[in-house]
């Protein structure tokens, strides 16, 4: 066993006992954010038996997934979504987690290619309503007209929702930031939308995220290591 798979195999413990502790119905997606990291070190993790790998950087992503076009990997596109870049996200991702506007919503349903499943998306929520994050406000108004625009768009089903919490936050804090994620949720599904999806979780709050219903967490350093360079 390498470090790289030591570090996986433990995250993957940490999201056993957190789900036995919180006795989640369901089992949480583990996505392996492999941003700033090489194709290698994806496809070691890959032959541990990991599937699921996140991306934040459209082109670093497209160049990773046709070198890694020979595996059967569940792309997750999770970084902001630049309209003059989303014809690779539509080629290359199986997910999209930040849908936070229409018009992105609208060019990824008209450039996914005809012979692929429809992209699976989730709405972004700038949950702590911070200046510097995407996503939408935390309304559901806001969420409802968005939601409403996806579900007449055909190369796009709409999974659930994503967040990510604000930096430094005590745990009470991501508590309430995670249970208004919770909230929105129930409240599409009154509205009548089949979504089940709640994305949040990071190497910093994965155990709260999932004693707060977070269905699929999204982990890099806790499994690659410190990023030389860092998001933008
Ligand atoms: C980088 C990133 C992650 C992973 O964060 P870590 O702190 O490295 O676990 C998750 N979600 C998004 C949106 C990210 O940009």
């Amino acid at each position: 066993m390498t470090a790289l798979t030591a570090r996986w195999q433990s995250v993957c413990d940490e999201i056993h006992q957190a789900t036995t502790s919180a006795l989640a119905q369901k089992p949480v997606c583990l996505i392996a954010v492999s941003k700033t990291f090489p194709a290698a070190d994806i496809r070691a993790l890959y032959q541990a038996g990991q599937r699921d790998f996140g991306e934040n950087y459209i082109q670093e992503f497209a160049h990773k997934a046709t070198q890694l076009a020979d595996l059967d990997i569940t792309w997750h596109m999770i970084g902001h979504v630049q309209s003059n870049k989303s014809q690779l996200v539509a080629e290359h991702a199986h997910w999209v987690h930040s849908i936070d506007r229409a018009r992105i919503a609208q060019r990824l349903n008209a450039q996914r290619p005809k012979g692929l499943v429809p992209l699976n998306v989730c709405i972004e929520i700038n949950i702590a309503n911070e200046a510097a994050k995407h996503g939408i406000a935390p309304e559901e108004s806001i969420l409802l007209t968005l939601a409403q625009t996806i579900a007449t768009l055909p190369r796009l089903t709409l999974r659930g929702l994503m967040c990510v919490a604000k930096t430094n936050s005590t745990e009470t804090e991501l508590q309430q930031q995670f249970q208004r994620m919770q909230a929105l949720l129930a409240f599409l599904q009154d509205a009548g939308f089949d979504v089940d999806v709640l994305s949040m979780g990071m190497s910093s709050d994965l155990p709260v995220a999932i004693k707060n219903g977070a269905t699929h967490v999204r982990i890099g350093r806790a499994i690659f290591g410190h990023r030389s360079y860092d998001e933008t």
